[in-house]
């Protein structure tokens, strides 16, 4: 288990106190808990002190690994409870941007969610999964949905979401039902990290399937 600790000082009574906080340890394909059901949170687990770090934590741990989207099942915990955010871009080129509609997303929590799809148009493009490291799959992928949902304070929030915030959506949501991206990935095209950043990754997603033989190129 890997522990990082950061230092969150805070103010109080005009002393400033020290709170250690840990990135969670993310676990990998074949636990288990990746493939469960998860289940709902109560208002009032929302709102407890419990569920309100974990949240700090997931944010945390979501920020190191990097990744857009952490899923509870990913640090074990079987609840519907979700943290994304998709800011920083600056490995990717303003054309690989517009192809992927991939538009800044701040920070936000997605609690109990249920998700609509809101478009007939499915989308293709690479994903990959801080809980199946090392390989990226082609996934298709509804390019609009809508996610009806509870926030982190157990108001309920509405989401419209495309392109590939809509993406990090179904991926997560997913997850809540014991579904990785690996099931729902062309097998044939799954691809290494290392692979895809050699051969595919200034490539446009038509090319892609060309180069890997997929039907439908
Ligand atoms: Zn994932």
């Amino acid at each position: 288990m890997i522990l990082r600790w950061i230092a969150v000082g805070i103010p109080l009574l005009g002393y400033s106190i020290e709170v250690k906080m840990q990135a969670l340890s993310i676990v990998q394909a074949g636990e288990p808990v990746l493939r469960q059901k998860a289940r709902e949170l109560s208002v009032e687990e929302i709102l407890s002190p419990e569920i309100q770090d974990l949240i700090e934590e997931m944010k945390m741990t979501m920020r190191e690994a990097p990744g857009v989207g952490l899923a509870a099942p990913q640090i074990g915990r079987s609840v519907q409870l979700i943290v994304i955010e998709d800011m920083n871009h600056s490995h990717l080129t303003q054309e690989q941007l517009e192809e992927r509609k991939r538009f800044p997303v701040p920070f936000h929590v997605v609690i109990n969610p249920r998700l609509a799809i809101e478009s007939e148009a499915h989308v293709e493009f690479f994903e990959g999964c801080l809980s199946v490291p090392a390989l990226l799959g082609i996934v298709p992928r509804a390019e609009a949905v809508r996610v009806e949902c509870l926030n982190e304070r157990a108001e309920p929030v509405v989401i419209q979401a495309q392109g590939w915030y809509a993406r990090i959506l179904q991926h997560e949501v997913d997850h809540l039902q014991g579904t990785l991206f690996i099931d729902r990935a062309y097998l044939s095209a799954l691809t290494t990290q290392e692979n895809y950043m050699k051969l595919w990754n200034k490539k446009s997603i038509k090319k892609i399937k060309e180069g890997l033989g997929l039907p439908g190129a």
